[in-house]
């Protein structure tokens, strides 16, 4: 793990393996973080916010946060593979998208810092300023999940860097490479010691972060449940909190839809990232007059996918992240023939070298209370229902917990923006799914989460103003 600026094993000298998800192998061991590391990492991330990151001017935050982007991208090449072999994710992908995502972060949240204005507030009270200052939140723990792991790490490193705050992040146990390859980039980017700190574990390691006394706010995206007992305990210890957990989210298309476009870009956004983003489009509902024509063109689609390892060029999905997420993932397609959902797609994985292998998936003949319409799955599995007319269709997307993501397809504008208004969502999607920019804040409602990532919400979520009073009466 990474304190203060440098590699350090645990404390108690525990460690654990990480495994290339494409073959079910080892890739190596890393240390895993304990009560003591936990609280040096904590200790170090003070130091520095009261010593040398707290006293630096806001446009040397930005110009580090702007080499941190450089050096990112100048390593690209190492930093996709690393990603792709620790969690599975197509090198294409990891390429193209994750990668650059994150070299746009940084670069965006570098403009912030000299950005953070205070007020000057017109009080009633003669002779008196009053202003707000927008000082940091303090220390920071942020806990990221498997799907993205370099990418969260750049939003959420990102804006509490813009805005002055010091870290502790606990990458997910599954995919903590690219996290520490991160951490050595920073330190060359020239950011005081402990700004950053990577503390190594599992949910463990989580919690002892969310409990330690000396943690101003939790940053977390993960599962709902964990997301509920974050929430609780920051409650109870008056900690500020930004959640992002799952989704279930529903994806429309209206019998006016392009559908073409509609179908191709339903296709990514469930089966992207081999369903493993909690903005998945999950539920997908089709205008009865068009339904048998987009099912069968999602099918066709999905016949040819190349499912296949994730440092193969070729390969459009790779495996899920492990063998419990597997096993999840067949649980779930199991459950839904078994309560009479009609299934298309490949039933039998295919074996290739041990890796965690699912083909895409979809259902048809859904009914509302079956698992597989209502849990959030995070895998290739698409449940698709029709529907004849809007309130009808607004009903059933808001038939759920969630409230992430959402989407719209078709070629009437009053329908669009009139259901981008009404549906429940942090996200609305039109004639599009799962577009993003460092500039445009996201995050979801109900069981979704709370709070927003990126953009301005994203860097105000660590800041708290500070009012301050002053008298001018003449002496
Ligand atoms: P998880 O919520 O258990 O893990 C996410 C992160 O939280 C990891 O870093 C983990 O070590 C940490 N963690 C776990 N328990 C903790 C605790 N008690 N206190 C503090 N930190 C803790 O998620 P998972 O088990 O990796 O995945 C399970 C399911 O969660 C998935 O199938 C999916 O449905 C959902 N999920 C959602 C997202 C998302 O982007 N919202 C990402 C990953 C997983
Ligand atoms: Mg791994």
């Amino acid at each position: 793990m990474h304190i203060n600026g440098d590699f350090v094993r645990a404390a108690d000298g525990r460690t654990f393996e990480t495994v290339d998800p494409s073959t079910g192998e080892r890739i190596t061991e890393v240390a895993h973080a304990g009560a003591a590391d936990v609280d040096s990492a904590v200790r170090a991330a003070r130091l520095a916010l009261e010593g040398p990151w707290g006293a630096l001017p806001a446009i040397e935050r930005g110009r580090l946060l702007g080499r941190l982007a450089d050096l990112v991208e100048a390593n690209a090449g190492e930093l996709a593979e690393l990603e792709s072999r620790d969690g599975g994710k197509p090198i294409s992908a990891t390429t193209s998208m994750d990668v650059p995502g994150a070299v746009a972060q940084f670069r965006y949240f570098s403009g912030w810092p000299t950005k953070l204005e205070g007020r000057t507030i017109p009080v009633a009270m003669p002779d008196t300023l009053c202003y707000t200052r927008q000082e940091p939140v303090g220390v920071v723990a942020q806990i990221l999940p498997w799907n993205f792991p370099l990418l969260m790490t750049s939003w959420k490193l990102g804006a509490a860097l813009a805005a002055g705050c010091t870290v502790v992040l606990k990458p997910a146990e599954q995919t903590p490479l690219t996290a520490l390859r991160l951490a050595e980039l920073i330190v060359e980017a020239g950011f005081p010691p402990g700004t950053v700190n990577v503390l190594t574990g599992d949910g463990e390691t989580g919690s002892l972060l969310v409990d330690h006394p000396d943690v101003d706010k939790i940053a977390f995206t993960g599962s709902t449940a964990v997301g509920r007992e974050i929430g609780a305990k920051a409650g109870a210890g008056l900690k500020r909190l930004t959640l992002e957990l799952g989704g279930k989210s529903p994806n429309i298309i209206l019998a006016d839809a392009d559908l073409d476009a509609a179908i191709a870009g339903s296709y990514q956004g469930i089966y992207g990232n081999s369903g493993q983003a909690c903005y998945a489009a999950s539920r997908l509902f089709v205008h009865h007059s068009v339904f048998d024509e987009v099912v069968s063109g999602l099918v066709d689609r999905a016949s040819t996918a190349v499912v296949g390892p994730a440092l193969d060029p070729a390969t459009e999905h790779g495996p899920l992240i492990s063998a419990e997420q597997y096993q999840r993932v067949r649980a779930f397609v199991e459950d839904g023939v078994a309560s009479g959902a009609t299934l298309h797609g490949d039933v039998p994985p295919p074996a290739l070298d041990g890796g965690y292998y699912i083909r895409p998936t979809l259902f048809i003949d859904v009914k509302p209370d079956m698992r597989i319409a209502r849990e959030e799955i995070f895998g290739p599995v698409l449940v698709a229902t029709p529907f004849d007319d809007l309130s009808e269709v607004v009903e059933y997307a808001h038939d759920t917990d969630y409230g992430l993501a959402a989407g719209v397809w078709t070629r009437n504008l009053g329908n669009a923006h009139t259901l981008a208004a009404r549906l429940r969502a942090g996200v609305v999607y039109l004639n599009t799914w799962s577009a993003g920019d460092p500039a445009a804040p996201f995050g979801g409602v109900k069981a979704s989460g709370s709070g927003r990532e990126m953009g301005q919400p994203g860097v105000e979520s660590y800041l708290e103003p500070k009012t301050v009073w002053t008298s001018l009466t003449p002496a």
